[in-house]
């Protein structure tokens, strides 16, 4: 199972990343400060409190896992363009996600080579690949092995990405990087992947991902860093 991944008008169907998250977060915290004045207003029974409370932990858990899938690394200043060492921020990552591989049994392995770079914003690099090895993490719930290789060839800067887990069908990788998109109902945002794509569309890194059920998948990413410097 193979794809090219050209997702730029599946990511155009919200126009402004930004817009789309702070409806995210919005609804959840209106749902919250909603039960909030209920609690204050009137004196409920306390099975009706707690399922108030229980609603709005809820709600507000929502609304960090969506912040998390857009602002995990963001930093105060604007958009910055660096020399981002592929390693040292593929290791910043692995570390960030160590409690979750460690929940999960996962056993992560790391096939670097030393001393690739690229440009861009570090921030945005960092989360771009958390999203992406998140969802490699999270298809594993009942461990196996991630591996996290990097290479080059020529002005081309390799990538990949490769978890033993669920896996998704043609349908589902055709789908990856649609805004909500989600196989995880309450447990997922469906804004990771789409929020990867717009940063690699940004640094003009290409996605190739391929997939079998019940086998893995495989996040194959490309980096011309000759092309990749923002004009
Ligand atoms: P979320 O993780 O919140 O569901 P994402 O945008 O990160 O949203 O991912 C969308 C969907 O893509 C997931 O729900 C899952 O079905 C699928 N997916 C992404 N990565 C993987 C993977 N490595 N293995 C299996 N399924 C995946
Ligand atoms: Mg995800």
């Amino acid at each position: 199972i193979r794809q090219r991944l050209a997702k730029a008008d599946k990511i155009e169907a919200v126009s402004h990343l930004s817009a789309a998250i702070s409806h995210e977060i919005r609804n959840p915290l209106t749902t919250v400060k909603g039960f909030l004045q209920l609690l204050s207003e009137q004196n409920y029974p306390d099975e009706k409190k707690k399922e108030f409370i229980h609603i709005a932990v809820q709600e507000l858990d929502r609304a960090e896992e969506v912040i998390n899938d857009y602002l995990t690394f963001a930093r105060p200043a604007f958009e910055k363009i660096e020399d981002i060492d592929i390693e040292k921020e593929l290791n910043h990552v692995l570390n960030v996600l160590n409690p979750l591989a460690n929940l999960n049994g996962v056993e992560v392995k790391k096939k670097y080579t030393s001393g690739l770079t690229i440009s861009g914003d570090r921030s945005k690099f960092q989360q771009a690949f958390i999203n992406l090895i998140k969802n490699g993490l999270e298809a594993m719930p009942d461990g196996g092995a991630l591996t996290v290789q990097t290479f080059r060839t020529g002005s081309v800067i390799h990538i990949i990405v490769r978890d033993t887990g669920i896996g998704m069908t043609n349908e589902q990788i055709a789908r990856l990087g649609e805004p909500y998109y989600t196989t995880k109902g309450q447990q997922g945002t469906g804004l990771g992947m789409m929020v990867t794509f717009s940063i690699l569309r940004v640094m003009k890194g290409r996605a190739e991902i391929k997939s079998q059920v019940d086998k893995g998948s495989t996040f194959h990413i490309r980096f011309n860093h000759l092309e990749n410097i923002e004009e």
